[in-house]
């Protein structure tokens, strides 16, 4: 049985789905909440599914939350806004199968039937809290493209990464290359 019940869980999915959401979160001041329904489902959240406005509000005051994760320069400030967001924002650690329905695993929130924004919040902080220990640095980055604004998550072990996308690095490596040749033929 190859499916996928035992990745779906995984740290490292639900990291994905975290910076997924944040940058759909954060984004614009009003998110639409097909939009978001539709990255959850994307990511293993299992169908049919109907977020309120007051779900993608909820939701929305976790993400501007954890994109400081994100932003923090360095893994011991990383390390400080998790601490912060465990203390303030999630409860003590617990296992779930949701009634058997998935594999155990930890819950920092409440309850399973807890509100979206308090569950994004916790299962975010799990997963970028495992990262942040195993990696021993910043689970993510802000794009170093100006005017980007979405964050990543950083991934395997290579060079330090500063961009988002392959679309902003390379937009980025084309810009330099013209003020480079712009600079060469001034006086
Ligand atoms: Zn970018």
């Amino acid at each position: 049985m190859n499916d996928d019940r035992s990745t779906r869980h995984s740290v490292r999915a639900t990291a994905r789905r975290t910076a997924a959401l944040v940058n759909a979160l954060t984004a614009e001041p009003d998110p639409d909440p097909g939009a978001i329904a539709g990255i959850l489902l994307d990511h293993g959240e299992l169908g049919p599914l109907e977020l309120t406005a007051g779900d993608v509000a909820g939701l929305r005051t976790a993400a501007l939350r954890l994109r400081e994760v994100f932003t923090a320069d360095g893994v011991d400030e990383a390390a400080g806004v998790l601490n912060r967001l465990l203390r303030e924002g999630t409860g003590p650690l617990r296992l779930s199968s949701h009634d058997g329905r998935s594999p155990w695993h930890p819950h920092l929130d409440s309850d399973d039937e807890a509100p979206w924004g308090e569950w994004f919040l916790a299962s975010s902080c799990m997963a970028l809290t495992v990262l942040l220990w195993e990696g021993q640095r910043p689970p993510g980055g802000l794009c170093s493209s100006p005017g980007c604004g979405d964050v990543f998550l950083t991934v395997g072990s290579g060079p330090e990464r500063r961009y988002c996308s392959r679309r902003c690095a390379t937009r980025e490596r084309v810009a330099a290359h013209r003020r480079a040749r712009a600079g060469s033929r001034s006086p």
